[in-house]
């Protein structure tokens, strides 16, 4: 996937993303990184219909090098969380969903430091997804609180982002997760992991199951 045109990998992942009720409504979003570039998507348009010519090119700075052929669309409201990981985590690709489990799952998540709360998962298979954690290891994902532009959730993503070294995801409440990863195909695989932990966190509440950890 990190040899196709960004532009088409956007587009193929917004699909991906659209059927599985990640990015409805036109909210969500996707971008990637290649060499010195930064493919984003615009704001606020439907991700199924979303082709290649709609896509903004910028540099790592931010500035716009090549708008969309439409001059109505404008850049997303996430420019600044997507810019965020690129610059503090190396990411290659960022995607951001509005899942309603994992909205759901964040709404679970107490309040722990301020604006910041957290979910906790262990000993589920798929964390091994995740780069960087095995079995047992215990994948903590950040939730900071909404806010009501997009933009000012830049400056609690990135203390999230600093307090938790080891995450590839920022939640935020009542809103949906920021997922990134070193390639737009690993973004692809952390984003899969996240949504079906979340989805079996909300299951385990379901279905009265509490423990699932091995004796110790
Ligand atoms: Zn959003």
């Amino acid at each position: 996937m990190q040899n196709e045109d960004p532009r088409s990998t956007i587009v193929a992942m917004c699909h991906n993303f659209y059927t599985q009720g990640w990015v409805s409504g036109t909210g969500g979003g996707m971008s990637v990184r290649h060499g010195d570039r930064v493919y984003m998507m615009p704001s606020g348009v439907e991700k199924e219909k979303i082709r290649p010519e709609d896509i903004f090119v910028l540099d790592l700075e931010g500035k716009v090098l090549e708008p969309p052929t439409n001059p109505d669309l404008k850049l997303t409201e996430c420019a600044s969380l997507f810019f965020s990981a690129y610059r503090m985590r190396a990411a290659g690709a960022v995607m951001h969903s509005h899942s309603a489990n994992l909205v759901l799952a964040t709404m679970l998540a107490e309040r722990r430091d301020g604006f910041l709360s957290e979910l906790e998962f262990t000993e589920f298979e798929m964390i091994k997804g995740l780069e960087g954690h095995r079995l047992y290891d215990v994948f903590r994902l950040p939730v900071i609180d909404n806010a009501a532009h997009e933009y000012d959730l830049t400056e609690q993503l990135q203390e999230a982002i600093r307090r938790y070294p080891h995450t590839c995801a920022v939640a935020v409440r009542n809103h949906g997760v920021y997922v990134w990863g070193p390639t737009a195909s690993k973004t692809k695989t952390h984003a899969e992991c996240i949504h079906y932990l979340c989805e079996l966190m909300l299951r385990m509440r379901e279905l009265g199951i509490r423990e699932h950890r091995r004796e110790a």
